[in-house]
C-alpha cells in the first residue's frame, strides 16, 4: 500500500523518545556468507544497512535502478547525467565502508517503473538456502521500494534464503506504535562506533541527494537534514 511521502514526516526526536526499540531482539550476526543487499535506488542500501555491511565486512549489491528520476525537474542535470553521478556515488560509498571490492550487479531498470518479475528472477538466480537477502520493506510506502521488497520475498520463498526487510520511508510516514507496521518482526542491529562512522562517511558520498543541485526548486535536496537524521541512529532496524 503506497503511503503519502510528503511534508516533514515524523521528527527523529519522536523516534528517539520511543522506548520500544530497546526491547527489540538483536539480530544475530551469523549470515551464511556475504549478504545480498538489494537497493531500489542508489543510497537506499546505505541509509538502511550500511552499518550492517561495515560490521560484516562483506556484501554483494544488486542495484535495481540508477535513480535517474530523483530530480525530474532539475535545471542542472539530465536524467542520463544523474544516473552516472549516482552510480559513482554508490561506488564511493562502498569504498568508504571498506567494501570497494564488493560485487555490484546493476540491473539498469527504469527509476519509478521497476519490473518486479525481472527483479524476482534475478534475485532467485543469486540466492541459496539460508543466505541473507536484505531488501526494502514491502510496505515502505514508495512504489519502487515495495516492488523490490515483494520481488525479494518471492525470491526468498523459492530459494529458502532469509528475507530481512529494511524500512526507509516508513520512518517518515509512520510513528511510534503505528498499527500499520509489523513491529513484532523488528530486530535491531546495534552498530559499533566504527560502523557508525563508516555509515556517516558513506552517506556523505551522495552529494546529489543530500545537497541541492542548484538554487531552483527542482534541484532541491532529496534527503535534507531532518530526513537524514533518521539514518544516524546507533542501531539499524530490519523486519524478519
Ligand atoms: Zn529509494
Amino acid at each position: 500500500m503506497v503511503k503519502a511521502i510528503e511534508g516533514a514526516g515524523t521528527a527523529e526526536q519522536t523516534w528517539l523518545d520511543w522506548p520500544a526499540p530497546a526491547r527489540w531482539p538483536a539480530l544475530p550476526l551469523d549470515p551464511a556468507g556475504p549478504p545480498l543487499i538489494v537497493a531500489p535506488h542508489p543510497d537506499d542500501e546505505i541509509l538502511g544497512v550500511a552499518g550492517l555491511m561495515a560490521m560484516l565486512d562483506a556484501a554483494e549489491l544488486v542495484a535495481v535502478t540508477d535513480g535517474e528520476a530523483s530530480h525530474p525537474h532539475s535545471t542542472v542535470h539530465t536524467q542520463l547525467e544523474l544516473a552516472a553521478i549516482r552510480r559513482d556515488e554508490t561506488a564511493e560509498a562502498l569504498r568508504r565502508l571498506g567494501l570497494g571490492a564488493a560485487p555490484v550487479h546493476r540491473l539498469g531498470q527504469p527509476d519509478g517503473k521497476i519490473d518486479e518479475d525481472a527483479v524476482a528472477a534475478d534475485l532467485t538466480g543469486r540466492l541459496t538456502p539460508g543466505r541473507w537477502c536484505l531488501a526494502t520493506w514491502r510496505e515502505d510506502g514508495h512504489p519502487d521500494h515495495e516492488a523490490v521488497g515483494r520481488a525479494a520475498a518471492r525470491a526468498c520463498a523459492v530459494t529458502g534464503a532469509v528475507l530481512l526487510e529494511y524500512p526507509i520511508w516508513m520512518w517518515h510516514w509512520a510513528g511510534p506504535d503505528d498499527p500499520r507496521v509489523p513491529w513484532r518482526r523488528a530486530y535491531r542491529i546495534d552498530l559499533t562506533p566504527a560502523a557508525q562512522r563508516a555509515k556517516a562517511a558513506a552517506i556523505a558520498a551522495f552529494p546529489s541527494q543530500i545537497a541541492p543541485l542548484g538554487p531552483e526548486p527542482g534541484d532541491a535536496a532529496i534527503l535534507p537534514p531532518h530526513i537524514l537524521a533518521r539514518f544516524t541512529r546507533s542501531f539499524e532496524t530490519v523486519l524478519r
